[in-house]
C-alpha cells in the first residue's frame, strides 16, 4: 500500500536535501549512495524533494547546460553565486550551488589531489550553508519555499544557525549526522567572516572547545537531529562515540532520531548482478556454489566446496577491526576454514592481512585494493561475511551479505545490531534470525561467533533456513522514506 504525504488540499510537503556528495556525480563514501537512495524513495512516497549540492567540476561536466535559477550576492566573507538546475538519473531535481573560484577545481570535493584538506573548505561549505539556509527561508528566491531543510554532515550544517538568525519565516532544519568524526572545526574569526553574529560564538552556540564547529550549529540549532540508525542514535549520546558532543546530544534527546539507512537493491540484487558467474535468488540458493567456486579460483584459495569460507569487504581500519580478523585467521584455518579479504586502507593493517595470506596459502587470501565488481563476487561466493566493527554509524556490508544469502558474523553495534537478528532457537523458529553477533571487541569473541556460525553452517537445513531469512529481508530505502517522512510531517506540523 503506497501512503501518500501529501496533506489534503495542498501541495505535497517540500523538502530541500542539502548534501555535500551525491552518486552518482561526486562520491567520496557513503554520504553519496543516501544522498542517491533516499531522495529519490521520498519521492516515491508521495514528497517534493529536490537535491541542493555544490557545482564541483565533475557535477558541471556531469550536466552540461543545466540552467540558471537565481543569483547570490556576496556577503561578509561569502562571494557571489548562482543556482543551477538540472536533473539526476533518478529523475529527482539538483539544484547546484555554483560558484567557480569555490568548486570548479581539480581533485576532491574536501582535499587536494594529495589527500590535504582545501584550506577555504570554511568559506566553500559556509558559502553552501548560507545558499541551502537562503533557499530555506519562505517565500525564498525560487518561489519554491520548503517545508523542511536536511542538512547532511557538518558542511550543511551551519544552514540552521543562518536560519536561526535570519529574522524571517524560515522551513524546519534536520541536522543528519553520518560521521560524527568530522566537524568542520575552524578558528574563532570564522564566525564574523561567515556573516553569523559573534554572540553565536558560545558554549550555547557554535562554539566547541574554543574552535567553532559546522557540525555543532547543526546539532544546536536543527529544529531535529537525524542518525543513521537507532542504535548509533543512542551511541553518540556517551563517550567514546559521541566525539564530544554526547552532552549536546544527550540533552536533545527527544530531538533525534536514529533511521536505519537503506541499499541500493537493483545494485545490489543476486538475481541480476553481472558480477557473479550464475545468478541466484531465494529459490535457487544452491547456485551461489558457483560464486563460491570462483571466488575460490580468482584468489588462489583451495578449490574445496566442503570447506566453509568467510568472506569480508572494508577499509582496513580499527574501525572495521581488521586487526581482529587478522587475529584469528589461523584459528579460523584451524576450524578448517577459509577467509577471503579484500580491503584497503592503513599501511598496518593491509601489511597484516596481506602477511597472514602469505603464511596461509590456499587457505586464507588477502587481495588489497578497490575493487567493486570483487566486492560483489565476495558477497556472492563467501558463505559467510566478517564485519567486527568498533563502531558502525549504519553500514552496508552486512545488509548486502544478508540480500546475498550470506549470513554476516558482526559485532552487536550501531546499525549492525539494528539490521542482524542473532541466530537463537527462539529467532530460528520465528523466521528472524540472519547472522551471528557479539558483544565484546575482542579477537575472542569475534572467533566464538565465527565458531558458532561454523557450527551452524555444518548443519545444511538450517543454514538454509538462515540465508532463506536474510535474503527474505526488505533493505530498501522505501521503510527509511516512511519514517523520514513521518519526521518531516511532525516538524511541518511543529514548527
Ligand atoms: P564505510 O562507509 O564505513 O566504509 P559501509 O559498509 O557503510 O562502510 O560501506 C562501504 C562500502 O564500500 C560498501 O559498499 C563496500 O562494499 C564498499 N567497499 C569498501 N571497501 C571496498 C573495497 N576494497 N573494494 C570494493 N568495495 C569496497
Amino acid at each position: 500500500m503506497l501512503i501518500s504525504y501529501a496533506p489534503v488540499n495542498r501541495d505535497p510537503l517540500r523538502i530541500l536535501f542539502a548534501t555535500p556528495e551525491c552518486g552518482p556525480w561526486i562520491k567520496t563514501g557513503g554520504l553519496a549512495d543516501v544522498s542517491a537512495g533516499l531522495p529519490a524513495a521520498l519521492r516515491a512516497v508521495g514528497l517534493d524533494v529536490r537535491v541542493l549540492l555544490p557545482a564541483y567540476r565533475p557535477v558541471l561536466a556531469a550536466v552540461p547546460g543545466a540552467r540558471e535559477l537565481a543569483a547570490f550576492a556576496a556577503s561578509a566573507g561569502l562571494p557571489a553565486a548562482r543556482l543551477l538546475a538540472a536533473t539526476l538519473p533518478s529523475g529527482v531535481t539538483a539544484l547546484l550551488v555554483d560558484c567557480p573560484v569555490l568548486y570548479d577545481r581539480e581533485g576532491g570535493p574536501y582535499q587536494d589531489g594529495a589527500g590535504a584538506d582545501w584550506a577555504d573548505n570554511w568559506r566553500r561549505f559556509g558559502l553552501f550553508s548560507s545558499v541551502a539556509a537562503q533557499l530555506a527561508l519562505h517565500p525564498g528566491p525560487i518561489g519554491w519555499p520548503p517545508d523542511v531543510l536536511h542538512c547532511n554532515d557538518w558542511q550543511a550544517a551551519l544552514a540552521p544557525a543562518f536560519l536561526r538568525f535570519a529574522g524571517a519565516p524560515h522551513a524546519a532544519s534536520v541536522a543528519a549526522i553520518h560521521n560524527l568524526a568530522f566537524q568542520g572545526l575552524f578558528a574563532p574569526e570564522t564566525v564574523a567572516a561567515l556573516g553569523l553574529p559573534r554572540a553565536c560564538y558560545a558554549m550555547d552556540g557554535l562554539e566547541f572547545h574554543g574552535r567553532m564547529s559546522f557540525l555543532k550549529a547543526g546539532l544546536y540549532y536543527a529544529d531535529a537531529i537525524a542518525t543513521v540508525s537507532p542504535t548509533y542514535a543512542r551511541e553518540i549520546q556517551r563517550e567514546p562515540l559521541g566525539f564530544g558532543m554526547q552532552d549536546l546530544l544527550a540533552a536533545r534527546r527527544d530531538s533525534l532520531r536514529g533511521i536505519l539507512n537503506g541499499i541500493d537493491t537493483s545494485e545490489w540484487d543476486p538475481a541480476t548482478d553481472a558480477a557473479i558467474p550464475a545468478r541466484y535468488d531465494l529459490r535457487r540458493i544452491e547456485r551461489k556454489t558457483a560464486s563460491k567456486a570462483a571466488l575460490q579460483q580468482r584468489l588462489g584459495l583451495a578449490a574445496e566446496p566442503g570447506t566453509m569460507l568467510f568472506g569480508v569487504v572494508g577499509r582496513m581500519t580499527e574501525q572495521k577491526g581488521i586487526d581482529l580478523i587478522a587475529a584469528i585467521g589461523a584459528q579460523l584455518v584451524a576450524l578448517p576454514a577459509q577467509l577471503a579479504v579484500l580491503g584497503a586502507g592503513e599501511w598496518r593493517h593491509e601489511q597484516s592481512i596481506a602477511s597472514l595470506g602469505r603464511a596461509h596459502p590456499g587457505r586464507i587470501a588477502a587481495l588489497i585494493g578497490f575493487d567493486e565488481a570483487l566486492a560483489h563476487l565476495v558477497e556472492a561466493g563467501a558463505d559467510a561475511f566478517l564485519m567486527p566493527s568498533r563502531f558502525e554509524p549504519c553500514g552496508l556490508n552486512q545488509m548486502y551479505s544478508q540480500r546475498y544469502g550470506t549470513p554476516p558474523v558482526v559485532r552487536a553495534t550501531g546499525g549492525l545490531a539494528d539490521s542482524v537478528v542473532d541466530l537463537t532457537d527462539a529467532t530460528l523458529e520465528n523466521g528472524t534470525a540472519t547472522g551471528f553477533l557479539f558483544r565484546e571487541p575482542t579477537a575472542q569473541a569475534l572467533f566464538a561467533a565465527a565458531q558458532r556460525a561454523h557450527v551452524a553452517w555444518l548443519d545444511r537445513p538450517l543454514w538454509r533456513r538462515l540465508q532463506q531469512h536474510g535474503m527474505a529481508r526488505d533493505f530498501s530505502w522505501d521503510a527509511s522514506a516512511r519514517e523520514y517522512a513521518a519526521l518531516y510531517a511532525h516538524l511541518a506540523r511543529t514548527h
